[in-house]
């Protein structure tokens, strides 16, 4: 467990109690663009990105997946339509107004699947109920990372596998047009098409503060997770990484 008092909002060091207040009031304000954002930030790269990570989580008929922090439901929906009528996906996250737009979605399309608000930092299942356990652009918004990964570790079953997607450490030859973009495109873009510059602030500030790939890594490992792997997406912009329960 972190003994840390203070944390990383984007740039700012903030008290630790304060980080979650926050990174809810990033969400309840983009909820609602939030899908729009995302095809417009990453000219529709998240979808190849979420679609990379349903095919490595290879989710059969009748299995049991966890998204965490699933917010409007991408990977949530796919799963769904994979685990047919005798599987379950549950569809979580911590913000009301992403779980809400989330839920919608899945109803919209037919999938009658669980949604439930809660903190991945204390996942409201047992042990070892999960097949698979999912979380895509959620970590780095945690305050207790390493409490996150431990809890989605401790409801995998023996044999179940956890795949975090999120922004990673990018080629470093491409990092400068990178910065570029993040700090000078993105705040704009965020002011322009949702009104809300310093949400998109703080998205590409906290992508800067988040653990590389390696880190992340060992990170997984310390969590208990084994045969822990990546895949470096578009240039390490992204990651997905892989951890095995033993
Ligand atoms: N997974 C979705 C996707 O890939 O489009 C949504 C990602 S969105 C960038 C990050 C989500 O993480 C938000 O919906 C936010 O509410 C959620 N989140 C942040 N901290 C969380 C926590 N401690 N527990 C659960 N969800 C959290």
């Amino acid at each position: 467990m972190s003994d840390q008092r203070s944390t990383h909002f984007g740039f700012q060091t903030v008290d630790e109690a304060d980080k979650a207040a926050r990174v809810a009031g990033v969400f309840h304000s983009v909820a609602g663009r939030y899908d729009l954002m995302n095809d417009l930030m990453s000219a529709g790269l998240h979808r190849a990105w979420k679609a990379f990570t349903v095919a490595q989580a290879a989710v059969r008929p009748g299995m049991r997946v966890l998204d965490v922090a699933g917010g409007t439901g991408d990977l949530a929906r796919a799963f769904a339509r994979r685990v047919g009528p005798t599987g379950e996906v549950w569809l979580t996250d911590i913000n009301a107004s992403m779980l809400s737009v989330g839920r919608d979605r899945m109803v919209d399309d037919g999938l009658l699947q669980p949604a439930v608000l809660c903190d991945a930092e204390k996942l409201p299942f047992p042990d070892a109920y999960f097949d698979r356990v999912s979380v895509a652009f959620g970590l780095r918004n945690m305050t207790h990372k390493d409490l996150a990964l431990s809890e989605m570790t401790r409801v995998l079953r023996p044999g179940g596998r956890l795949y975090v997607l999120e922004f990673s450490k990018v080629w470093q030859p491409l990092a400068p047009l990178y910065d570029l973009y993040s700090f000078q495109v993105l705040p704009r873009l965020g002011a322009r098409v949702a009104g809300d510059e310093q949400s998109y602030r703080y998205l590409a500030e906290s992508i800067r503060m988040h653990p590389d790939q390696e880190t992340l890594k060992s990170m997984m490992q310390e969590a208990g997770l084994v045969r822990v792997r990546y895949y470096n997406l578009t240039a390490g912009v992204v990651a997905l990484h892989e951890g095995w329960k033993p």
